[in-house]
Formats: structure tokens, sequence, C-alpha cells
């Protein structure tokens, strides 16, 4: 190799060697007769100095060179004089004294410092992401990345999994999300579509008999995309078969336990991952990713306010809704203007707004008090618990739905005003017993709620004729920190139920032929009972890397548009590509 040491690896023991270090001038700094430089590479940097005196060429060549020049130094390690080492750095208890500096490469001035982060804007840094990359932060989460990748390996393999890939280029597979096409050329007129997962494929090894499979899967969906979102995205994807609910969650939950043990000691995982029913979560929530670091939970006061004569309360309850409340410590206090951005918040969630009570030492500040008469006002009270300094904040709305989504808006905005998320703390959980199906308005039809391939709950199937809406599907979510961070479900084995899950679905048995023939037929050729989940690997980096947004625990991730702007994708095609694919553009239009 170029080099005998990497940046990171020297210390006071190898003082006297002769070594050679390969990297990048990280920062070079001249004083005249003596010139710095720290050299980097992935491993760490090193102190280098020429001396004009003793290496007149060594120092010569350092005059000349730049940042993120690509250079060889030749040298000896010298331990620092204890006034000059550098605590903060791995190698700064020692310098290379440089006796040849071989440039490998020249380097122009670069679009971003990578000494130096923050400040330029995105796009700079994804059309420059290989000189991004080189930031001390990228390469750490990419580091963690690659470490968080080997342990899942690692855990699972260990414990009888298998690897297994499946093809990229497939079938379309409901999950919900439209496809990427990819045109084929050798029939015309067709597609393959790229994998929203590998679902069906590892349902169909359970039938093959691998009982126990894992893949690190690319997923590709074309949605519109959000800050945690991209157009592809990588899952943890795993099937069992001869399993239950319960023994999938164990298994999730010891990985992810020691995963974060392990890999950022730092970080304090919550072991015994609370499990809550769909309809638990949205009660204490009124969310199925609840954040569970803080309490704020929701309290239901219908029964205390019905025929109350504050009509919004009243109403609601008469007309099927709800009136819940979150006791919110220490800010009795909020101004009327701080009171009306809280009606904002909750009309994120649909409700028209708030209303507000100040619970005080010697009564209570609320706009809704006349309302109500003493009794009532301390049965409220004492219902959430109320005390002095507190706001009792309520939403009242005859749709539950609506109630939920607000009080869940409002819940994370006093977490984050009043700073109640440790941040050091992954509070994993998990949410179970959703809803099978959920009614689609503007189709007018029932839709699979995670995917048409879940099992409702036994004791729920002869509901699927009658109730729909009240099946219960054997499907659960592992919830971090207020986020999804993965899902799956126990799957239908018999045909007969796939295909009148598939016929609840309005898929009609010549699109159930056409599109899953291949799944019904092999519940027929010996299906063993199974079950999985798929973990979302890029937000779980996110989480663990403290970082906020999933771009940067990607190496090469593409914008909100949808683009690679470092290889300018997707982009135009020559006439001749288009021809062999069969294809013609339509021009826009505009
Ligand atoms: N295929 C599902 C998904 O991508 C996960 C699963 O059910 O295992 O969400």
């Amino acid at each position: 190799m170029l080099r005998t040491h990497t940046c990171g690896a020297l210390r006071a023991e190898h003082a006297g060697q002769t070594i050679t270090l390969t990297g990048w001038l990280n920062r070079r700094r001249d004083h005249g007769p003596l010139i710095f430089i720290d050299l980097r590479d992935r491993y760490g940097m090193t102190q280098v100095v020429a001396d004009k005196t003793t290496q007149p060429e060594a120092h010569a060549a350092l005059e000349q060179a730049r940042n993120e020049f690509v250079l060889q130094i030749q040298g000896v390690v010298r331990e620092r004089p204890a006034d000059s080492r550098n605590a903060d750095l791995a190698t700064g208890g020692i310098e290379v004294v440089a006796t040849s500096v071989t440039v490998l490469n020249a380097a122009k001035q670069t679009p971003l410092y990578v000494s130096r982060e923050g400040g330029e804007d995105e796009t700079l840094r994804l059309k420059y992401r290989y000189i991004d990359l080189r930031r001390s932060r990228m390469q750490r989460n990419i580091i963690l990345r690659h470490q968080t990748i080997k342990f899942m390996r690692d855990y699972l393999s260990a414990r009888d999994f298998l690897e297994i890939e499946t093809p990229m280029l497939m079938a379309s597979t409901p999950e919900g999300a439209r496809d990427y096409l990819v045109p084929s050329r050798i029939h015309p007129g067709e597609f393959y579509a790229l994998p929203q997962s590998p679902q069906q494929l590892k349902q169909l090894l359970m039938v093959a008999g691998f009982d126990k499979y894992f893949q690190i899967a690319r997923c590709m969906r074309d949605e519109d995309l959000r800050a945690d979102r991209q157009p592809e995205f990588t899952q943890l994807d795993i099937e069992m078969s001869f399993v239950e609910q319960n023994d999938v969650l164990d298994l999730i939950e010891g990985l992810i336990t020691e995963l974060v043990q392990t890999l950022v000691p730092h970080k304090r995982v919550i072991s015994a991952f609370p499990r809550l029913t769909y309809q638990e979560a949205i009660e204490r929530y009124g969310s199925d990713k609840p954040d569970l670091r803080y309490g704020l939970e929701l309290i239901d006061i219908s029964e205390l306010v019905v025929g109350s004569q504050f009509a919004v309360f009243a109403n609601a309850i008469e007309q099927g809704g709800q009136v819940k409340g979150i006791r919110v410590p220490g800010v009795g206090s909020y101004s009327r203007k701080q009171l009306d951005e809280l009606n904002e918040v909750a009309r994120i969630g649909g409700a028209k707004g708030v209303a507000a009570i100040a619970v005080e030492a010697d009564g209570v500040k609320s706009s809704i008090a006349k309302f109500f008469n003493d009794e009532q006002m301390q049965a409220i009270i004492q219902k959430l618990g109320g005390e002095p300094g507190d706001l009792l904040v309520f939403v009242a709305d005859p749709s539950r739905a609506v109630v939920a989504a607000s009080l869940d808006k409002l819940r994370r905005e006093f977490a984050e005003r009043l700073k109640l998320a440790d941040e050091s703390v992954l509070h994993f959980g998990w949410v179970y017993d959703f809803p099978a199906f959920e009614w689609d308005e503007e189709e007018s039809r029932w839709n699979a709620m995670h995917h048409p391939f879940t099992s409702p709950r036994d004791e729920d199937l002869a509901l699927m004729d009658s109730d729909a809406g009240n099946v219960r599907a054997k499907a659960y979510d592992l919830v971090c920190n207020g986020y999804e961070a993965g899902g799956g479900s126990i799957r239908i084995h018999r045909r007969d139920v796939q295909a009148k899950l598939f016929s609840l679905l309005n898929i009609s048995p010549e699109e159930q032929q056409r599109k899953f023939g291949h799944m019904l037929e092999a519940f027929e050729y010996g299906a063993p009972p199974h079950g999985g989940i798929a973990l979302g690997i890029d937000r779980l980096i996110l989480l663990l890397a403290d970082e906020d947004n999933i771009r940067e625990v990607i190496a090469f991730p593409k914008t909100q548009r949808a683009e690679d702007l470092m290889l300018g994708s997707p982009s135009h095609v020559d006439e001749r590509q288009l021809k062999e694919l069969h294809l013609r553009i339509i021009e826009d239009e505009k």
C-alpha cells in the first residue's frame, strides 16, 4: 500500500518510527520556516510539520500544497512537547516530521469547505456530495450506517436467519404507493415494476421452506416526498414461519435494544417496549405513532359535559363525537395571544379551535367558565388531575378522529415548547391490533390498512362480511419518539381467506387471478403460518445519529423533487433508446 499507517493510528509509542501516511490536506498553517498541516483520512487527522532548514524539499512541497490536495507523506513520528498536545485529537500527542512529500493529486479550490461545515445551500452539498461526504459528520453517519447494517446481519445470522436477495425487476406489489415502472424492450408495451417491498417474495420464501429470512432491501415508491421520505429507501425486511405476533415483536425488541446499547451507548433505550393496541394508542395519545417519552395523555371528559350549556361541547357529543383534554403543567399563565396560537395548532389536526382552563390557587381563569357551575368545573379539573399553574386544553368535535389528531398536534407542540422529550432517550414501543381496513371515501371502497396479505384476527374473521370497519388485523408497528420505525403483520396463509379478503377490497376474481394468482396458488401447496416485519433503516439511523433530515444518513440521496443533483437524474434519453423500448414521449401541452 501507499501508506504504512492511517491518519488516526499514530500514538506516542510510535515515536521514532519512520512511517508513510496518505490523505487529504485538511488545513495548512504557514509559519515561514515551519509549515504545519493536518492530514486527514476517514480514520482521523495527523499533524505533519516540515522544517525548511532540515527538509527544504518537503517544506517547498507543502508551501505549494492547498486544501484537499491528496498527499503522501513520509516522515518520522515525534512526541509533541507537553504544551502543544491536542487532547481533542486521538493523535494529538504526536506529530510527523516530514522527510518527503509527494503530491498524489492536486485539488482546485473546492466548492465546499470540508473542515468548516454549515452555511451553504443543501443543493450545493448534494451536487458535490463526494466532497460533502468527506466531512466528519457525514463520515460518522455513513460509518454508523454500516455498523447498524452489519449488526443486523450478525444478529440475525446468529439466529439462523438467511439473507436472500429478491429481484429489482418485479411485478407490481401493493404497498399502497405508486410504482416506478421499467419498460420492457423484449416485450413491447409491457413493464416491470420496481419493488415497493419484497412482500410477496418473502412470503413465497416461507412457502419454499426457508423459515427465517431477512434482507437489507431497497424499496422504491413513487410518492410525493416529505422531509423524512426518499423515493428509494432501505428496509430491514424479515419474514418467519411458524410464529405468532409476539415472536416477531420479541425478536425485534432484542435486536433493537442490543443494537442501541452496542452502537450508541450514550443513548438510553427503554427496555421492555410498551405494547399498546391501536385503540389504546389513539385514546391515550391521539396517534398511532405516539412519542412515549412524555405524558400529556388525552383524557375524555365527554360524560362530564354531555348536555352542557357550552354548545361547542354539547353539540360535539350529540353528534357522536367527543370532548377530550390534556393537562399541561406550568403554562396556566398563557396570554390571550399564546392561547390563540394553540387554536392554530389544533386546526392542523382539523379542529375548529381549543377551549382552555387555567387552574389557579383560588379558582380558574377561562372564557368557558361561565358555562359551568362550580361542581361541574371541579369535576372537570379533577378528571384531568389539574393543579394550580396548569393549563387544561380541550378539543371538541363531532369526529373522534379530529379530536385525536388535533390533540396529537397539541401534545407534540407542548412537548417541543416545554422541552419534555429527553433527547438522549430512544423510547420504542409497539402499536398492534390495527384496523384491518379503512374506508376510502373517494373511491368508496375498503382499503387494506397495512397491505392485503395481512391476516385479520381469528375472532374477527366472521366480521368481514358484516362489519369490515371493526375487523382488527394481526398487524403491528414499531414506533420510536413519535416516528413509525417499522411495521409488519402475521400473514394470511390460506387461499380461501386470501381470496375473501381480495374480494372485500373489491378485487374481482379475474383481477385476483391475474395479479395474485401465484400467491393464491402457493397457498394451496403447503404454505406454513408465517409473519414478518420491515424496519425503516434510514429513519432508524436518523434516530441513532441525532439527525433530523433523512438525507444526512444516506450517501447519495435525492432532493424533495426526487432528483439526483450530482448524477443529474432523472434525465432525457436518446431517441434510439426510446425506440428500443417502444416508447414515445408526449410533450406536455403547456
Ligand atoms: N412489506 C411491509 C412494508 O414494507 C412490511 C411487512 O409487512 O413486513 O411495510
